[in-house]
């Protein structure tokens, strides 16, 4: 398996993941020419994209779907609530490439098992993924307002984990937000903060069922990469956990994840 956040965070968001001849895009909320060099730059051609999956039909998450589906005849999945809300912003797509999927109920690409599993957010209805190759488990978990017991079962065992760090409370409250985006974001159908992404990760590897963690999703005006990594390490720290904390950025690729 062949893991890599081509992008992470409130301005534009795609996953790569690779296993044998399949190469799935998780999102694809970026203009269409910059996933095709990030893609190139992890030595992966836009031409053999089998699929873009969809997480929800917010912008940072599909701004770039419709444009790589019609240059590259690549077939988008999604749920079907997410496609009545993201059709029109899509723009033409070829009948063929719409491809639907049930939340909670697996699907293959080749070898690869998909599970699309349900998550509270502010949209249609939308889905984490976790990929299953051969023996490797992937589990994306971006864009939630708290860890359902649902959304803990998915990222349980999994080898890569790419969870959401969105904000610092501190810089959110005391930030220059209209107070009701503030309280859409702390509730339930908002963002995890990094405080809510310390306590979860310190629960998975206490339970030892979390292997290589991501932080993704940060906010531009609410967080900092480093704020973000401090916070879930000085929380491990207090554990007396010593553990390797990746970050998944906004304008760069992350290294490729090989196991
Ligand atoms: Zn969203
Ligand atoms: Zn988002």
């Amino acid at each position: 398996m062949r893991f890599c956040s081509l992008r992470s965070g409130s301005s534009g968001n795609a996953t790569y993941i690779g296993y044998k001849d399949v190469h799935i895009l998780v999102d694809a909320g970026l203009s269409g020419s910059t996933i095709e060099k990030s893609l190139e730059s992890i030595d992966v051609s836009p031409r053999d994209i089998t699929a873009i999956l969809i997480t929800h039909e917010h912008n940072d998450h599909i701004k770039g779907a419709g444009v790589l589906s019609r240059r590259y005849n690549i077939p988008i999945y999604a749920n079907e609530a997410t496609w009545v809300s993201m059709e029109k912003l899509l723009g033409e797509i070829d009948c063929d490439n719409k491809r639907f999927f049930k939340t909670g109920e697996d699907f293959t690409l080749g070898d690869v098992r998909i599970r699309p599993f349900k998550k509270s957010h502010d949209a249609a209805e939308p889905v984490g993924f976790s990929f299953f190759c051969g023996q490797n488990k992937a589990t994306i978990a971006t864009d939630l307002g708290y860890i359902s017991r649902g959304v803990a079962a998915n990222i349980m065992d999994s080898d890569i984990v790419l969870l959401e760090s969105n904000h610092d409370i501190h810089m959110l409250i005391h930030g220059s937000y209209p107070w009701p985006l503030k309280k859409r974001i702390l509730s339930e159908h908002g963002h995890l903060s990094n405080k809510d992404a310390a306590e979860a990760i310190k629960k998975f590897i206490k339970m030892k069922s979390i292997g290589i963690v991501y932080l993704g999703h940060l906010s531009h005006n609410n967080n900092k990469p480093e704020i973000a990594y401090k916070t879930v390490t000085d929380v491990l720290k207090e554990e007396g956990i010593d553990y390797e904390i990746n970050m998944a950025l906004r304008y760069k690729e992350s290294d490729v994840v090989e196991i």
